[in-house]
């Protein structure tokens, strides 16, 4: 039975969490969102004898990507990101364009992308389940705890926003949420909680 990894890391000014998840069995992780700090997202990986094995982008706002090209030159490894934004990377190579429900591995665990747009176009959250633990859900800046993602920037759409929010709103309770940023009373919360106590998801969710 598959064991999940999860390091919730804080990183940089900006309150943004980096993450490392993967299949604690295997030793692979994936990293979600280097932001800012690879030194921290390297330490913490060598400390737990994990091995980076691929690079997950929820989406391409500097403070989310801004570890990239030092990270990929100590570990040269894919870099998923949604169609709609790869123009917005800087030039790496090993570049795999995602799109809604595309998939892939992480040792033993199947990570799948939902396609959430509204904070940026191609705003992509990251679902990673196993066996007898309460799925995972990575959502960038399209849902903090008890909050939501600006929609008052350049490519953001408010009705975008609220359709995603209502995706998420979906599934199940159990499921753990982990943001972008460090915005709420708490680090993650489940969606059975923020349906209580987040009124973006809450009011999304009965629309
Ligand atoms: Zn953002």
């Amino acid at each position: 039975m598959t064991q999940l990894f999860i390091r919730q890391l804080a990183v940089g000014p900006m309150q943004n969490f980096a993450y490392l998840v993967g299949d604690a069995q295997a030793k692979k992780v994936a990293v979600v969102d280097p932001g800012w700090d690879a030194d921290t997202i390297f330490a913490e990986a060598k400390g737990a004898g994990v091995e980076i094995v691929a690079v997950l982008i929820t989406h391409t706002h500097f403070d989310h990507i801004k570890a990239i090209e030092k990270l990929l030159n100590h570990a040269p490894v894919p870099v998923y990101v949604h169609r709609l934004e790869v123009g917005q990377l800087p030039r790496i190579s090993n570049i795999v364009t995602t799109d809604e429900g595309t998939t892939m591995t992480i040792g033993s665990l199947t990570v799948r992308c939902h396609h959430t747009p509204g904070h940026s176009p191609g705003c992509q959250c990251f679902d990673v389940g196993a066996v007898r633990e309460p799925p995972l859900l990575f959502t960038g800046d399209t849902l903090f705890i008890d909050a939501c993602g600006r929609t008052d920037l350049p490519g953001s759409d408010p009705n975008a926003m609220h359709r995603s929010l209502k995706r998420l709103a979906h599934f199940p309770p159990e499921t753990i949420v982990y943001p972008g940023h460090d915005y709420g009373p708490t680090p993650t919360a489940t969606i059975g909680e923020q349906l209580k106590t987040n009124s973006f998801l809450r009011e999304a969710a009965g629309s």
